[in-house]
Formats: structure tokens, sequence, C-alpha cells
């Protein structure tokens, strides 16, 4: 197996190299061209192990040029001792249908965790195949929660740096205090003027700007990425949707006739996953996409046509403030067949003009693996307080898009069948709005908004969000997005 560009299938890379360039030259992003495919026998092997035999199982069928020892060390490494019950990815039930796959138990409180926790060690491992001792510069563009999460994973590792961009106005008051209080000596945070979009446009510019890749490989620098354009990302998110299944085939006796997942989505990233693990054979019914008022997802899910020249919101639930999912480029390429033309065609329309739509055999398709719904911040903070108020269960703004869409298609289609949500952010990291959903008592401070959800809900505090009431920030530059590539120079002191 081998990883290839969905934009030019004749590069063909090694999963260390896909890894540790994170993108290909041209712009398109890594596949694996060849799935796995898992039998019954593999997944009765599977269920048997805990989360990190499920994950080594997994991986190795993707990281084709890690030899076993070096995939076990990476999964030990990621998994022990960071997640605050040694369940990485638990499910909450509620009543007899809906389980919640809880994924934000580890140090930032958000499902990046999942994977970013294991990135430094994959990428390091690849650097060294690859990379030849040069320093990896780790570039990531964030709508709040992956910056964060990259961060913990990557500070301190030996020969890498990492940079984040964040949306100044665009993400909630704690994961602005998450990022800028980051320690570590190999970080550097910077908020721009512009939304997310405008973030990850500047850094994928970055990234594909040769004369600049030159001026680092003079000093002995190579960059890389932690978003999810990253396979790295992705391929340990397909581990927790093959885990979940496990867990659930286990408490259902039988899932013959499948399971639903709906995926709270911005970047399309988590739920392209959930669709490569029903490639392997995870008998997923339908992958429901579930958007807030940036709704671009669902208009395309729906029509066809994909349009991002709309107005963008801020909103309650803003790491899914997107309007670019830069992962449907993924899943482009599996609609067309694998036609690198096409979707270099269709991402370039997008580029140019902010629009594209695909022909009829495409939208077909499209709509026989996804239902798509959106919800807006009033129906939100509802759903947070029906879900409290009728089952006790406290959930955040994201996960919370993800209750009312799946709502939507409960009525539409009166599908009952079990369904998987994923949970992606402890409701901690969004006190403010989900305290408002549940009570109308308010608070001055972020951290009085804690403490006052914690006395209305009795919903345990987790420990990272705790111990940031005493974090100081120590970054604060703020810069326009045509300044962001002098930034990353001079966090590099490079000229
Ligand atoms: C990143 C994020 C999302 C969106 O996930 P994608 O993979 O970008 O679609 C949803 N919810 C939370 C809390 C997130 O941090």
């Amino acid at each position: 197996m081998n990883y290839i560009s969905t934009r030019d299938k004749s590069v063909k890379a090694s999963a260390a190299q896909a890894i540790a360039q994170g993108i290909s030259n041209e712009g398109g992003l890594f596949v694996p061209d060849a799935f796995p495919a898992f039998s019954k026998e593999d997944f009765a092997a599977l269920s048997s192990l805990d989360y990190k035999g499920r994950a080594k199982f997994v991986l190795k069928f993707f990281l084709n040029d890690f030899d076993d020892d070096e995939t076990d060390r990476c999964v030990e490494g990621a998994y022990t001792g960071s997640f605050d019950n040694d369940l990485p990815a638990p499910i909450a039930r509620i009543g007899e249908n809906i389980n919640v796959l809880e994924l934000w138990h580890g140090p930032t409180c958000a499902f990046k965790d999942l994977a970013l926790q294991l990135l430094p060690y994959l990428l390091t491992a690849s650097a060294k195949k690859v990379n030849g001792g040069k320093k990896t510069v780790i570039l990531v563009a964030t709508s709040g929660d992956t910056g964060k999460a990259a961060l913990e994973g990557f500070k301190d590792v030996p020969d890498t740096e990492i940079i984040v961009f964040y949306p100044s106005e665009g993400v909630s008051p704690m994961q602005k205090l998450q990022m800028s209080s980051q320690k570590g000596e190999n970080v550097h945070v910077c908020a721009i003027k512009g939304n997310f979009d405008d973030a990850q446009t500047g850094v994928k510019k970055i990234f594909t700007d040769s004369a600049v890749k030159a001026k680092l490989y003079e000093n002995n620098m190579l960059f890389s990425s932690a978003n999810s354009i990253n396979w790295g990302r992705l391929a340990p998110q397909i581990v927790y949707y093959v885990s979940a299944y496990c867990d659930m085939a286990k408490h259902y006796g039988n899932l013959d006739s499948g399971f639903n997942v709906v995926v709270p989505t911005g970047n399309f990233g988590n739920i392209l996953a959930a669709y490569y693990a029903k490639k392997t054979g995870v008998p997923i019914n339908k992958l429901i996409c579930a958007s807030n008022a940036n709704n671009v997802l669902t208009d395309f899910i729906n029509t066809g046509k994909y349009d991002r020249n709309r107005e963008f919101f801020t909103t309650a639930s803003p790491s899914m403030d997107i309007l670019i999912s830069s992962n449907l480029e993924r899943m482009l390429f599996e609609l067309t067949d694998g036609d690198d033309a096409a979707v270099a065609a269709l991402q370039n329309k997008l580029r140019d003009t902010g629009v594209f739509t695909v022909d009829e055999k495409i939208k077909e398709k499209l709509q026989k693996l996804f239902w798509a719904g959106c919800c807006d911040d009033a129906a939100t903070l509802a759903t947070i307080g029906e879900y409290f108020k009728e089952y006790g269960y406290l959930c955040d703004t994201h996960t919370a898009v993800a209750f009312n869409v799946y709502e939507q298609y409960l009525k539409e289609t009166g599908d009952d069948r079990p369904t998987l949500i994923a949970s992606t952010a402890s409701p901690y990291k969004f006190a403010k709005s989900v305290l408002g959903a549940v009570t109308d008592k308010t608070a001055l401070s972020e951290f009085d908004n804690v403490r006052l959800l914690n006395e209305v809900t009795g919903k345990a505090i987790p420990a990272p969000i705790k111990a940031l009431e005493n974090a100081k920030p120590r970054f604060n530059t703020v810069c326009d997005k045509k300044d962001m590539l002098s930034f990353v120079c001079d966090a590099l002191g490079v000229k």
C-alpha cells in the first residue's frame, strides 16, 4: 500500500513521507491507495483488546513503513496516562439507541487530543526516516481546539518548533486562555485579524510557497502540518470508530443492520474518519453531517453545490465556524473513484470562484452515504437544556448541534436504529454558553461560569480546565493576515 495525492495519483509516498510532509507538493492531500477489509474474526479479535491494542491493530495497516515495534511504541506513548480514565473514548448511553462517544477526556478536553497525542510520535518517527536530521516546523491554523491540542502534543518535543495561528475574535475565552498560556520552549502562538478560513488559507499558502520552503531548507528545517490535512491526524481517528463499534456490538449483541453516526462537522476530518472506518468493514448505515449556522456542507450534501460565497457567522460552536472544509477534498476523491484530474478541477474552481457543483452521479453517491442538517445558536442552546433536563446529560455546544440534527434525522426518516453521536468537547470548554442553556444564572468571569455550572449540574470539572484558572497568558501578538509569513520567519529566526 502507498499514499497518493488527491490531485495527482502519480505522486506516491510512504506513510512516513506523507506524515512528515503533511501536504503533497502540488497542493493535493495524501490518501491511502488501498484500505484494509476487516473480517468478522478481526472484529472479534479487536473486541477483546483494550483501546491501545485496538489502535495498534488498526494503525499497522496504515503505517506501511513503520515496523510493528515502532507503531506499538507510538501508541503506548500517546495513550498511556494522558486521558483522564485510561479510556480515551468511552461511550455514555442515553435511552436505548443513543450512544455518546465522549472524545474529550484528554489533556485539552476536545476530540483533537485523540489524534494530536499520537501525531508527535508518528511525526518524529517519520521525520527520522525521511528528513535526515532536519528540524520539523509544525504550522497550525486553528478554529480553537486543534491549536491547543497540537501545542500540548508538540511542546518540548526535540527537533520540532510549533507555530499556531488562531482567529483573534473567533475562539471561546477558555480556548484563548488555553493557547495564550501554553508552556514549552518550542511553541509560538499568534492571533490573526480574520476568521479561521483566513488562517487556514494563510498557512496553506506559506506551506506551498517554494521560496519559503527553500529558505527553511537552507536553515536545516522543513514544514509539516498538524491540521487534519495531515494523514497522521486522520488515521488515529479511524481507530475510535472501530473501537466504538466493538463496544456497541458487545452491548447490542448484534448490529447486523448497522448503526448511524452523527458528527458535528467543520473541516470534515472527523466524519471522514468515520467514512474510512466504514470502508474497513464497520457496519455504518448513514453518516449524518451536523453543521451550525455556517451550513455550507448541509447545502452541499442536499444539493450537490458547494458555495462558500455566503455570510460567515461567529457562533456558540466556534470550532465549526468554517466555510472551506479542507477534508472534503479526500471525500471528492472517493466519490469520483479516484479521479485526480476531476478533484483538481473542482478544487481550482473553489479557489478561483468559491463555488463548485458535482454531477448527478456523484450527488447520488454522496446522498446514499450522508445525510445532512444544521441548526442555529438558539436551537443549539435549547438542545443543551433539553438533554440536561430530560436525560441528565450535559453536553457542549458542538455536541448539541449533533443531537439537534440527529433529532431532525429521526423525525424525517423514522430510522431509529442504534446511533453513535460523536461528542467532541467538554461542556466546561464552553461554560458560558452551556450555563446559559441550563439556567438563567450568569456570572461575570469565565471561571465563575465554570464553578456555577458545576454547582448547578453536579458534573465534574475536568482537571485541565481547573488548572487553567491560575495560568498566566504568555503570548499576546495579534497580526494582520498578510503578516503571517513574517511572524513565522521571526519565530524561527530565519530571514
Ligand atoms: C474541530 C472540532 C469540530 C469539527 O471537526 P472537523 O474534523 O473539523 O469536522 C467539532 N467540534 C469540536 C469541539 C472541534 O474541536
